[in-house]
């Protein structure tokens, strides 16, 4: 387990130092800001949305390595993927960091987004994981509207 951890830990470093899908989506047809005042994490996650699917992805922002990290591999894991696939993938995430769920994470369907299994024994932390992804879900539904905040 402490191997896995590592390589968790060098995936999260790796994704904070090199993001994937970073700046402006040229493109996008929506796009939500999100803030975590309690870290100071501010991200704008843009989407290019065609029908039911989410065609491309990026983010913009600054924060923490977690959030960052988690930003970068959230754009890379979602784009291609219908809206309802990112839902059912927001909740499973959701479940993965917070620990909350008594079932075992499921790895396989989560693919690189289980990099953020350490993210549950460090509860402040869980919405600089999770911030990404509120301002997906707020980018998906409504685009232009108030940034959201995990407050
Ligand atoms: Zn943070």
């Amino acid at each position: 387990m402490s191997d896995m951890r590592e390589l968790y830990q060098e995936m999260i470093l790796d994704h904070h130092k090199h993001p994937r899908n970073f700046g402006r989506l040229t493109g996008a047809n929506r796009h939500a800001e999100g803030f975590n005042p309690l870290c100071g994490d501010r991200v704008t996650v843009y989407a290019l949305v065609d029908g039911d699917s989410i065609r491309d992805l990026s983010f913009e922002g600054s924060g923490c390595a977690i959030c960052m990290a988690s930003a970068s591999v959230m754009t890379d894991e979602l784009a291609g993927k219908s809206v309802d696939d990112a839902e059912q993938l927001f909740v499973k995430f959701h479940d993965l960091v917070t620990g909350e769920s008594a079932k075992e994470p499921d790895l396989d369907v989560l693919g690189k987004l289980a990099v953020f299994m350490g993210v549950r024994e460090f509860p402040v932390r869980v919405k600089c994981a999770t911030l990404p992804w509120h301002a997906l879900r707020a980018a998906l539904k409504d685009g232009e509207k108030a940034p959201v905040s995990t407050e």
